[in-house]
């Protein structure tokens, strides 16, 4: 397979990664299960804080594999800090996972429970590092924020960029995505587990510092049908929806997650 050709079915998937990129089978991968009864309460770990200026979102764009939300990044106008990072990570872009079927698609699981989505909110360390090209391989290089999204009620805050993949249908397309705070997906409760992981598709880098919502967000069935309604192929290609696209979890090796809580 290309290194442009990983995917996530047979013999582009999650298992075969390991054949050009070694570090899946690495010590710090992404993501895991969240055992609860395993994990350590830090009293010493605080609320971390956003705050994100809706003028940096830039646009949209079909990857193939999902969608990305990018962010203009040359300055601090959205930035996450304080909780167990040192520095200021600036946003850059937000995605989700999903499953084919509303029984799965998060990528970290609590105590083995699969969400049917999760979000992941990407943000580099901009105190350190002058790109996010540059934070991405380095161990205190990226901070993501991860959020569970469970069936039920229809989510109204998903209803923008639901709006917005008709004009990002197939692979390579791009539109403008402005004016919004992904802040508002973020559930009420401020806990949150914290540990030291990985990006979830290749490069598989151990880069990131995760922060993982104890409490879910909701999204409904026909919600989750229509991020399923993205296809894979460019346009004018054989149809191909992207119908899931979560990395299964990966051994702890030793790790401690630790709980705000
Ligand atoms: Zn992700």
């Amino acid at each position: 397979m290309a290194s442009s050709d990983w995917g996530y079915d047979g013999p582009n998937g999650p298992e075969q990664w390991v054949k050009l990129y070694p570090i899946a089978n690495g010590s710090k991968q992404s993501p895991i299960d969240i055992k609860t009864s395993e994990t350590k309460h830090d009293p010493s770990l605080k609320s971390f804080s956003v705050s994100y200026n809706p003028a940096t979102a830039k646009e949209i764009v079909n990857v193939g594999h999902s969608f990305h939300v990018n962010f203009e990044d040359s300055d601090d106008r959205s930035v996450l800090k304080g909780g167990p990072l040192s520095d200021s990570y600036r946003l850059c872009q937000f995605h989700f996972h999903w499953g084919s079927t509303d029984d799965y698609g998060s990528e970290h699981t609590v105590d083995g429970v699969k969400y049917s989505a999760e979000l992941h909110l990407v943000h580099w360390n901009s105190a350190k590092y002058s790109s996010r090209a540059e934070a991405i391989s380095q161990a205190d290089g990226l901070a993501i924020i991860g959020v569970l999204m469970k069936v039920g009620q229809a989510n109204p805050k998903l209803q923008k960029v639901l709006d917005a993949l008709n004009a990002v249908k197939t692979k390579g397309k791009k539109a403008p995505f402005t004016n919004f705070d992904p802040s508002i997906f973020l559930p009420s409760s401020s806990d949150y587990w914290t540990y030291p992981g990985s990006l979830t598709h290749p490069p598989l880098f151990e880069s990131v510092t995760w922060l993982v919502y104890k409490e879910s967000i909701s999204v409904s069935s026909e919600q989750l049908a229509q991020f399923r309604s993205l296809l894979s192929n460019v346009e004018g290609g054989k149809a191909v929806p992207i119908q899931h696209n979560n990395r299964p979890p990966q051994p702890l090796k030793g790790r401690t997650v630790r709980a705000s809580f």
